[in-house]
């Protein structure tokens, strides 16, 4: 292994050292045919294992072969510390993986998220006092490795509390300016401390200060946003999160840290413009902006409100021709995806053409539905966009609501005063029958009222989702 190859630029190049860049290629080709297939439902777990592999190569490589910048491999106290701490961590990640309920999903990848912008944080802190005093280019990736990924920490932890139900949002107005001040005190320190000619270990202060400034503006940052705004702001801190894991790994010089930290950076910055553009609002405006939250636009009695029973219910399913499933959050709480899957097999079997029309934020983290209808094996081309079905509606025979809420609210058309106003929703008004599956008249996650459960042509079928899909499949089984 130590057998030297070569000499590039004055540096003896050994065996191990080319086994180890190989290795990184290797990784890095994994990491993006992972990333690739993640694209896909069908293939997405299978992506999920090809990352891993090259994320497992990588950490292999790096602890066998990684050498500082004294030509020192890593000591075999110091593998084993590594080997253990990773045997705890991922005992720990097993354990709550196999644990969490699927609504809880968002939550834990907003807490997991959190770790990650942590442990960048806690490299560039740790390595700062071994940077050397003048040398801009290394003090600049520890600083901003630091600033980002403490932002990401706190950032995701307050996301965590607010998905969770333990955080509320807090929006008041002086807090756009206060945010900016932070910023402008964190960015300043950060400045000062890249140009100064001090040796870092009397710098020590100011390091330790710019993470507590860096971990306070991120509190700042995610507290005032929140309602429909948060899959923006959890693609954000993901991307964060990839960010300061670059910097980490131009830290320690280590390609495989750097690309996979800028393949994740990239990715949540794409998904992160994405659920701008479906939610009609840039990115400035959702930072901002403060919206969704408790916000109550029309509320109070709009009309008449009217139920149908299972048989009706069953009948107008069983002779319609087209019917399209619109899936949202209640679906996921009910886990009423597999009976959905059921019924829509019923339904096909008499003749009727059944869809799912899949918004882009229903449900509570990006691809929400889709992860949910793919775990009940409905084949992914019955999934159609927003975009693609809305022109569609009209031709609809029934369309049928399960748990979902905002993403439906016609008031996203029509009401100007309403915090969801301007965000694309699917068209279930323009279906010629709706039936809207829910437990009562709870609000959504805007916390809004829903001009569309009093429409004419709109007729309620009270009950979780699950329990009244079940009833309904009994029902139309004995027509
Ligand atoms: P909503 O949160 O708007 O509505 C869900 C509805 O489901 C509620 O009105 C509730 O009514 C009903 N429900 C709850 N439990 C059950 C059950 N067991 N059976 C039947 N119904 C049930 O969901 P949408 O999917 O329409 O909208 C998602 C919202 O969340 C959007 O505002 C979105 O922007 C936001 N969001 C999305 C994220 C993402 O990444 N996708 C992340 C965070 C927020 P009731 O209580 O009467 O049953």
């Amino acid at each position: 292994m130590n057998k030297v190859l070569g000499i590039i630029n004055g540096t003896e190049f050994t065996i191990g050292d080319t086994l180890l860049e190989l290795s990184y290629l290797v990784a890095a080709l994994l990491f993006v045919t992972g990333l690739k297939m993640l694209s896909h439902p069908e293939t997405a777990r299978k992506g999920n294992l090809w990352a891993f592999g090259g994320m497992a190569l990588a950490m292999l490589t790096t602890l066998l072969l990684h050498k500082d910048g004294e030509g020192n491999q890593i000591s075999l106290t110091n593998i084993w510390i590594i080997l253990a701490a990773i045997g705890v961590g991922a005992a720990i990640g097993w354990i709550i993986a196999r644990k969490v309920k699927m609504t809880a999903m968002p939550q834990l990848v907003s807490f997991y998220n959190a770790t990650g912008g942590a442990a960048s944080a806690l490299v560039a802190l740790l390595e700062y006092p071994n940077a050397v005093a003048g040398d801009v280019g290394s003090i600049l990736v520890t600083v901003l490795g630091l600033i980002i990924g403490a932002v990401a920490f706190s950032g995701s932890m307050i996301a965590f509390g607010k998905l969770d139900g333990k955080v509320g949002d807090i929006m008041k107005p002086f807090m756009t300016y206060l945010n900016l001040f932070l910023m402008a005190l964190t960015l300043g320190l950060g400045i000062y401390i890249i140009v100064s000619p001090n040796p870092p270990a009397e710098m020590i202060w100011a390091i330790y200060t710019l993470l507590a400034l860096s971990i306070v503006y991120g509190v700042m940052f995610v507290m005032p946003i929140g309602g429909a705004d948060m899959p923006v702001v959890i693609s954000l801190l993901n991307s964060f999160t990839g960010i300061a894991a670059a910097m980490a790994g131009f830290i320690y010089n280590n390609q495989a840290m750097i690309l996979g930290g800028i393949l994740v950076g990239a990715a949540g910055m794409i998904l992160t413009v994405l659920m701008c553009k479906a939610m009609n609002r840039s990115l400035i405006n959702v930072i901002i902006g403060a919206f969704g939250g408790g916000a109550s636009a029309a509320s109070g009695e709009q009309g008449t409100i009217k139920e149908i029973t299972l048989s009706d219910a069953a009948v107008l399913m069983s002779y319609s021709q087209r019917i399209v499933i619109i899936p949202g959050y209640g679906l996921a709480v009910a886990q009423a995806q597999h009976i959905a899957q059921e019924l829509d097999e019923l339904l096909e079997g008499k003749g009727v053409d059944v869809k799912y029309a899949i918004h882009p934020v229903a449900g509570r983290m990006p691809g929400h539905m889709n992860v949910l209808l793919a775990e009940a094996d409905v084949p992914y081309e019955k999934l159609v966009e927003m975009d693609d079905i809305n022109p569609d509606m009209p031709n609809v025979d029934v369309a049928i609501v399960i748990g979902a809420n905002d993403v439906v609210n016609p008031a996203a058309y029509d009401d100007p005063g309403s915090p969801i106003y301007g965000m694309p929703i699917i068209d279930a008004h323009l279906a010629k029958n709706i039936i809207i599956m829910k437990r009562g008249m709870g609000k959504g996650y805007a916390g809004i009222e829903n001009a569309l459960f009093f429409n004419d042509k709109t007729r309620m079928l009270f009950g979780d989702a699950k329990g009244s899909i079940q009833k309904l499949v009994t029902e139309i089984k004995s027509i």
